[in-house]
Order: C-alpha cells, then structure tokens, then sequence
C-alpha cells in the first residue's frame, strides 16, 4: 500500500522560491569583482534568476544542457545557479585555480554550451578559447560599463543579457531526479572527474546540513560562505542559507585576511565556513592588528584536517566555536561534521580539543563504515583503522559519462580516505588510502607523522612517503622543508620523533627539500613526491 501524502517533488528553484516568499527582504550583500559591496535581497535575486532562466531559454539552452560558471561567489553567481537549474539546466563550477590543460579537458568532457565567467578570468579563457569547442557563448558576470574588448565568442555582459528578456518566466517542473549541478574532482590521480547532483540530492543535503549538530544555521543568522562555490558544491551552502533564511553574505574575489575580517565585522557575520587556509590569514591579521570578534558563532572548518592550535585560537582567544568537518565533492560534499555529543559534553581543555580535531560524526543522511583491504567490517573502536565507506542520501553513485562501478556490492562507495571510528560515531582521517606506507603488512598513517613533524619548531612544512625496501615493502621517507633562516640535521628531527610514535612508525631517513608541491586545492601532491623520491635508496635498504 502506498502512502497517500502529496508528491511535491524536492527541486532546487523550490528553495529560492521559499526564501523569496517568506525571507524576502533578508539581505543578500556581495563583494563584487568591480569593487564595490553590492546590497540585493531574496526577491530580487528570485525575480532575476527567472530572467536568466528565460534568457538561457532563449538562446535555446534546455533541459540537461550544460551551462559553465567560472565564477567568485557574488549574487550574480547564486542567481545563475538557480535560474540555470530553474529550466532543468546543469550548472557546470568550473574551478579556476585547475592547471589550464584540466579546464579545457573538463569543459570539453562536460560539453558546456554557455560559460558565465567573472571578469578575473577572461585572460585565463581568452587564452584557453581555441580549446574550449563546445562554449557557443561567454556571459562575462557585469554590466555594459564595466566590459571589456574580448576575443570571447559572442560576449555578452551580464546585465545588459538578461535585460533582453521581460522577466514574465515561470521555472519548468521535472522529477527531482533530474541533474542540477556538476561539479569536477581535482583529478589528483589520472583525469578529473564528473560528480552530477540531482535536484533531489541538493534539496535533501541542505535540509541535513541545516540541523542543529551539521551547519546549524537558522533565519537569525548571518552566513559568509568562504568557501567557493566552485569547490565542492560550497558545501551546500548556497542552498541551506536561503533554505533556512538566513542573510548571505558573499565575499567575491577577495579571501585575505583583511577582507575578510571586513565583512565579518561589518556585516556582523555570525556564521562562516571555509577551508584552513583561509583561516590561518585571518588569524594572523586579527593578531597583527589586535581585532576581536564580537559577532562570530560559529566556523565550519574543512576541506583537509583542521590544526589543533586553530580550534584552540578560535575558541580561547575570540570565543568562536569550530566545528570541523569531513566531506568530499562526491558527497554533495557534508560528511561529518564535529558537533559536541552529551558523551563528551563534560571534556574541557585538552581533552576536548582531543575529540574536535576528529572529523566529527555523521548526520542522519550519511553512513558510514571502516573496512580492511579484503572488505571486511573493521571494529568501531577509536584505534583501528581502515578504508572509510560510505553510502547516503547526497553520495554519488557513478561518475558524469563512467559508467555504474563505483560502489561496492552493499552499495558503499570507498572514499579513498582511511580512518578510525569511535563507538559515539565520531571519525577521523589517518590518511589517503593511497598514501598510507605499507610496512610489512602493516599500515602506518603518513598523515600522523607529518603531523608530529610540523610541531618541530624548526619545520616549515612536512610531506612523509613511502620509499620502496627490500624487506618491508616500503618505508616512511620524511621529507622537510625548514622555516627561512633554520638549519637542522637529520638526527634533530628524528630525535623530535623520537618516543611519540610506535619504533616501527619511526622514518628511515630524511630528505630537506626548498618546496613540496601542492594541487589546486592546496593539498601536498604525494603523486609528484613518490615520482621525484622513487628511485631514492633508503640507509636501512643498504644494510
Ligand atoms: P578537492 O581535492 O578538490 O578539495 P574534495 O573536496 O572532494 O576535492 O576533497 C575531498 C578530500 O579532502 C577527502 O577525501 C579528504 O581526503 C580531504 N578532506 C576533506 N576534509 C578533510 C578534513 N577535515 N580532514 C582531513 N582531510 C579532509
């Protein structure tokens, strides 16, 4: 017997249509890539997404098509999203800080009809225009005044182009199974790949990410999404915050330290979210320039793993609470988030930061399993680990043109991370499964032991690998790159180690290098150190 409730359909053009309706005058201010701050509000953006909806329909732009955004976040960019997904369109972020070569390739696989792209880039795209053979149109993100001359194949500005059409638009209804947004994978091993969100999987992850233990956003708050909205689906919150109605904030261009702390103040943010990296130049501006942060709650931290002394520096000296979080753009991208349990509601101090540099623990949508290599269930016990699963309400079954393979038989789908889990539910990442060193069938964390490097205060930065051995396999390389002016030996860093690892957990050797390469989300590209290292001989290889 079916229920007999209504069959009202979870689309993404619903959220904006809700927030126009019962937030409408809630703020939406923007940073904008001209310069100025920008002032709209729910309506307005709703009232101008339907005409992009209508003008996208009239350059014949329909249902599964897919339409480009190389963009900062402004309102422009959040009224492309939903007037692109107001007609069953596909909204494309295309990031823009990949290596040329992979932008052309994900457009081309994507098949892009239309790129809507901020001022900033067009010398990128101009470069990259001959390539990109499925674009039929550049909308360049301004207006008339602010144009400039390009090369681009039928530039239009903006403003000018939805001021074409009457705005007399109604959005299309399809099943909410229809695609709503792509987004590609950095593509750290062989090429990016296509990660396609349903309306009904957007609509489903921002109603998890609004609960109370997730995001925890509501009507009172005042949202800065840091986060781009080109890196992993801005982690849903270009749709929780007009969901819940609360005010946006959007930061355009500008992610330093000083920019940010002026709109934190200014527009009395409550709530924000981005990865460390951001957070680092904050801190160091706030010290710099002795400032607090009077109206601060709550940071949402991610993206890669969340140094202690971060969530101590928020919490102690600016009384902001951090919530770290887990996700990957696979997930839509939450996937856990470290909210405090009643189980360790009575830690302080230590202890407490102890549990919040774990990644926190799932939300009803999300589950989650450790497994070993044979794909046995690994005990939730806080110390094991293994390859961490996972299968939900927003995680992707198969990749944009891949074919079904990307799930296991219980239909998890491995995320490529390796992990503990504690019997509260709270996880955390010991390494990439491709990184984790393999010694003598035993796995050692290379994430653990970069941690504990970079406590030595001589260490700048620290990256560990495996280096093939004869008799175990493989053992852990530590490679350093000393903070300007230091000079330190091999014995130094080794004796730092020293004590606070298993022995066998212990580097065989040292290398001091002057950089360690970075993929274009900031994470250390192991890749190019294992290509660079894989011929280099261990002193214990020799012995
Ligand atoms: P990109 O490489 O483009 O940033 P993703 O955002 O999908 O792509 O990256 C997801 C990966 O980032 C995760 O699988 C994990 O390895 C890492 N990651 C994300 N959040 C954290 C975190 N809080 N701690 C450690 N690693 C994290």
């Amino acid at each position: 017997m079916l229920g007999l409730m209504q069959d009202w359909q979870l689309l993404c053009h619903r959220v904006l249509d809700h927030a126009a309706l019962n937030h409408g005058e809630r703020p939406v201010i923007s940073r904008s890539v001209e310069g100025p701050l920008h002032a709209t509000t729910y309506a307005a953006v709703r009232a101008r997404a339907l005409r992009l909806a209508q003008r996208l329909e009239r350059d014949g732009i329909k249902l599964g098509d897919r339409v480009a955004t190389l963009a900062w976040n402004t309102w422009r960019h959040l009224e492309a999203w939903y007037g692109i997904m107001g007609i069953g369109a596909v909204y494309h972020t295309v990031n823009p800080r990949l290596f040329p070569e992979q932008i052309s390739w994900i457009v081309n696989h994507a098949e892009d009809r239309v790129m809507m792209l901020d001022l900033t880039f067009v010398p990128l795209i101009e470069k990259l225009a001959e390539k990109l053979t499925p674009i039929e149109r550049y909308v360049l993100l301004t207006d008339a005044a602010h144009m400039p001359a390009t090369t681009l194949r039928n530039a239009v500005p903006y403003e000018e182009w939805i001021a074409e059409v009457d705005g007399d638009f109604s959005w299309t209804l399809f099943d909410e199974n229809t695609a709503a947004g792509m987004c590609y994978t950095s593509g750290t091993t062989g090429n990016p790949k296509g990660v396609l969100y349903s309306h009904r999987s957007n609509v489903l992850h921002s109603m998890m990410s609004a609960q109370p233990d997730a995001m925890g956003v509501s009507s009172r708050d005042v949202v800065l999404p840091v986060v781009p909205m080109f890196h992993a689906n801005c982690w849903g919150l270009a749709l929780t915050t007009p969901m819940v109605g609360a005010a946006l904030v959007m930061p355009g261009a500008k992610l330093d330290g000083a920019s940010i702390y002026e709109l934190l103040d200014r527009e009395r943010i409550t709530f924000t979210a981005a990865v460390p990296t951001v957070w680092l130049m904050l801190l160091q501006y706030l010290e710099q320039h002795d400032l607090k942060l009077p109206y601060l709650r709550k940071v949402v931290i991610g993206g890669s793993a969340c140094p202690r002394a971060m969530i101590q520096k928020f919490q102690d000296a600016y009384d902001v609470e951090v919530c770290h979080a887990w996700g990957m753009t696979e997930m839509s991208p939450l996937g856990t988030l470290g909210s405090i349990k009643p189980d360790y509601a009575g830690l302080s101090g230590e202890a407490r930061l102890d549990v919040q540099v774990k990644q926190g623990h799932a939300p009803f949508g999300v589950d989650m399993k450790i497994a070993d290599d044979a794909g046995r269930e690994l005990p939730r016990d806080g110390k094991t680990f293994g390859r961490l699963k996972v299968r939900g309400l927003a995680v992707a079954r198969a990749y944009f043109k891949e074919g079904d393979r990307i799930l296991d038989d219980e239909g998890f789908f491995d995320t490529g991370d390796v992990a503990t889990l504690d019997r509260h539910g709270y996880m955390q990442i010991t390494d990439r499964s491709k990184d984790v060193i393999k010694s003598g069938g035993e796995w050692i964390s290379s994430i653990d032991l970069e941690n504990l490097a970079v406590g030595h205060p001589k260490v700048a930065e620290a990256a560990v690998i495996g280096v093939r051995h004869p008799k175990w396999g493989e053992r852990p390389l530590l490679i350093v790159v000393l903070k300007e002016g230091q000079s330190a030996g091999k014995a130094e860093l080794l004796a730092f180690l020293d004590g606070k690892v298993a022995k066998w957990w212990m580097p065989d050797d040292v290398a001091f290098v002057t950089e360690i390469p970075h993929t274009a989300t900031g994470k250390i590209r192991k890749t190019a150190l294992r290509d660079r290292f894989k011929d280099y001989e261990l002193p214990s290889a020799a012995a």
